[in-house]
């Protein structure tokens, strides 16, 4: 039985869009009395006025909460500390920018409360409006992620997602420090429901994501879920191991045929470069992972809370 709803919304930098996010999402939820909201906004360490603008919100509407981090930590980081902070019988995250249409809650509301579903959430069929190139290699990512990963991520999921409080509780005890919650929400597992739409752009603002960002995030999600990467390195090892044995072999048999062993000195520079690339490229990979592991190791908190109206918040964690 649902009788409190926890809507997180991350926000950095979103002066522009909050006040139709607002006015948006409030209209939803005046059209479902039966439960009680919460909207939960996780201000990201803002530059602009999105923190003035959601205390003029909370003063004049009670369900109005906001966490305000100490600086930007990031929207994985935003995420965690919503979900650390909220203690509604069902939890969603939401995008402030409408990506992430409020129409869907009635929906995925009565699914999860009709339907033996722990979760509901939403995956984009389209992707109109975003520059191909992204699209090609969110495709690509979601492919490889699959294919080398327990972490089971749907091609076009949205980290836009109602949960129960059973699996809010599971991701909050994961705990780990470098987060990638498309991984996260697979890897805990429960009954999962998803609902397509097609893709909504920004109502107003602009992306926080650069082609390099999302790169560097993709390739973190891959490196926190996968060792294949690892393997890979080792296996190429492997390969060139044996090659050179083919080689000293051809190279031994030649001398005693022709007695001339000087000779190629242009595929022996060759050869040096390509081994030394490769070693290079090996010890990267292995040092990502290493980096990584300095990271948890580190323990360092995920967010920082500067200010906030909740009553007895997780203000550290
Ligand atoms: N966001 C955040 N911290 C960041 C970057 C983004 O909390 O460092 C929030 C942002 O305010 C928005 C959501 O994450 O609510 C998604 O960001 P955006 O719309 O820029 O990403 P896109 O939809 O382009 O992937
Ligand atoms: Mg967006």
């Amino acid at each position: 039985m649902i009788r409190t709803v926890a809507l997180i919304v991350p926000c950095y930098n979103e002066q522009e869009v909050l006040p139709v996010f607002y006015t948006t999402a409030v209209k939803v939820i005046d059209s479902l009395p039966q439960y009680a909201f919460t909207l939960l906004f996780v201000n990201d360490g803002s530059k602009d006025e999105t923190l003035n603008i959601l205390k003029k919100l909370s003063e004049k509407d009670e369900r109005v909460k906001y966490l305000s981090f100490s600086r930007n930590f990031g929207k994985e980081a935003a995420m965690y500390a919503g979900f650390c902070n909220a203690d509604a019988d069902a939890v969603a995250v939401m995008d402030a920018d409408l990506q992430d249409p409020p129409d869907l809650l009635p929906e995925m509301l009565r699914a999860l409360e009709e339907e033996p579903f722990d979760s509901v959430a939403t995956r984009r069929v389209t992707r109109e409006g975003e520059p191909p190139v992204r699209s090609f290699f969110a495709h690509r990512f979601y492919h490889l992620i699959n294919r080398i990963s327990d972490a089971d991520v749907v091609d076009g999921a949205r980290d836009f997602r109602l949960m129960k409080r059973e699996m809010v509780d599971a991701i909050v005890a994961m705990s780990e420090y470098n987060r990638f919650s498309k991984g996260i929400f697979g890897w805990v597992g429960f009954r999962t429901k998803w609902l397509p739409y097609k893709n909504v752009e920004r109502a107003a603002g602009a992306s926080k994501w650069s082609f390099w960002g999302l790169f560097k995030y993709s390739i973190d999600g891959i490196v926190n879920f996968s060792q294949a990467p690892l393997s890979i390195a080792s296996y190429m090892g492997l390969i060139s191991m044996l090659i050179a044995f083919i080689m000293v072999l051809f190279v031994v048999v030649r001398r005693l045929i022709f007695g001339d062993p000087v000779a190629g000195w242009a595929s022996t520079i060759c050869i040096i470069l390509f081994i030394g690339g490769l070693q290079l490229m090996c010890m990267g990979i292995m040092g990502q992972y290493m980096a990584k592991t300095y990271m948890e190791v580190k323990n360092r908190p995920h967010f920082i809370i500067s200010d906030t109206n909740c009553e007895n918040p997780v203000r550290i964690h």
